[in-house]
């Protein structure tokens, strides 16, 4: 792209949200600069600590219809996102279990009347998997006579976030995207563009009053040894986890959920809880090497739904992803592409326009219905 000519677009937020967006948008022939605070690599972003499940029907015991209806169609749209991008990014598709210890089996009741109620029946339909004793050991080796009962969840997946990050940092470059690392962006810089795409999760909070952050923290170990093939989900009244089996031996044990901003450094009590309940899955993680403590804050608005806010002018906000960042992104992203090139060629102008457009929108829950008010 020309560096001297006005963008396009110019996209506030180079985490997960703001790079898809804009690599898409690349994708079309629009002119794109992206301006993100952080690094490249993408070190200053939720999306760099998230655990990077795609689990509509585990999620689908704390998220609403919406939320699980998005996720199913993303995991449907990442291998193809993923196919287009410069640099290989390990995507699975194995399915997630869910186990329980014997002292919490009034959990398990619990988390599949949840799911039952909040998951499309499509995903339900086969999705939903009772093991019992040896089935489960065959279903997951490693765990072997180490749970009675569990639920195979045969259609979820995960990928390596922090490949997906680097993969559209090099998606960026290769599609001409004028970025601009290491640059943050306030209302007071805003640079020159056609339209702004706000994707600064937390960092819009000056503008979104409402966004808040929920903390997660989580453990990265090595546990070479271990060969779990899939996402585990621990059920628990206290301390509900996730392991995330990784490439080359790489686990993410997740996560807190804490209300409030802090991005303080891990605590002990978070650490204990985390790697304790992952010894308590399976006591080969005694072994495991310890690579990092993380924390980060989820981007939430106050409904904990995902939304794109269009300011009457020419500005288009995209946040609220919450803990579903990952397995939402392609659909989210897809309709904010949608909009925002809408915007540009001059379709959507007025109350009216917006009105007709969310009418026919593939995802119309992700618009407020009145455009110009923030949610309450
Ligand atoms: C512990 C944890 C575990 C998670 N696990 C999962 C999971 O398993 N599955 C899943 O789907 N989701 C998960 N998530 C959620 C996911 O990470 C988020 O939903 C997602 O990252 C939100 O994307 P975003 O682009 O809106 O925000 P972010 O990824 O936070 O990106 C926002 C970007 O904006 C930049 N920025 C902020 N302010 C400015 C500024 N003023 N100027 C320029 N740039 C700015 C930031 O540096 C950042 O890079 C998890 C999150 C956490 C914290």
């Amino acid at each position: 792209m020309n560096r001297h000519a006005r963008p396009d677009f110019a996209v506030l937020g180079g985490g997960l949200c703001g790079r898809l967006v804009a690599w898409r948008l690349a994708g079309e022939g629009h002119r794109v600069a992206l301006y993100e605070r952080g690094d490249a690599a993408g070190t200053q972003a939720a999306a760099w600590v998230a655990a990077a499940m795609l689990a509509p029907l585990a999620e689908a015991a704390s998220a609403e219809l919406l939320i699980t209806r998005l996720g199913a169609s993303s995991l449907d749209s990442w291998p193809r996102v993923l196919a287009e991008l410069p640099e290989p990014v390990f995507f699975q598709r194995n399915g997630t279990l869910v186990v329980w210890h014997h002292a919490d089996r009034t959990e398990a009741p619990l988390f599949e009347r949840r799911v039952r109620a909040n998951a499309p029946a499509e995903l339900l339909d086969g999705g939903f998997v009772a093991l019992a004793g040896a089935q489960l050991g065959a279903a997951e080796p490693a765990l072997a006579g180490r749970f009675n009962q569990g639920w195979l969840l045969p259609r979820e997946g995960q990928l390596d976030n922090r490949q997906v990050l680097a993969a559209l940092a090099a998606g960026l470059a290769e599609r001409g995207v004028d970025t601009h690392w290491n640059t943050p962006v306030n209302e007071a810089s805003l640079p020159e563009a056609g339209i702004t795409i706000d994707c600064r999760g937390l960092g819009a909070k000056p503008v979104l009053p409402t966004l808040r952050g929920i903390r997660g923290e989580v453990a990265r170990v090595h546990a070479p040894g271990l060969q779990l093939t899939r996402p585990v989900r621990l059920l628990h009244p206290r301390y509900p986890l996730y392991i995330a089996p990784k490439q080359n031996g790489l686990y993410v044990i997740g996560a807190t959920e804490v209300e409030g901003e802090d991005m303080s450094p891990v605590s002990v009590r978070s650490a204990l809880e985390l790697l304790s309940a992952a010894f308590s899955v399976h006591p080969g993680f005694g072994e495991a090497r310890i690579l990092e403590l993380n924390s980060q804050c989820r981007p939430t608005l106050p409904d904990h739904r995902p939304a794109l806010f269009w300011d009457g002018a020419r500005t288009l906000r995209v946040n609220g992803l919450y803990r579903h960042g990952y397995m939402i992104a392609p659909e989210v992203a897809d309709e904010a592409v949608r909009f925002a090139a809408a915007l540009l060629d001059g379709r959507i102008g007025d109350a009216d326009a917006f009105a007709g457009w969310r009418r026919e929108a593939r995802w119309s829950e992700l618009f407020p219905q009145d455009f110009a008010r923030e949610p309450a």
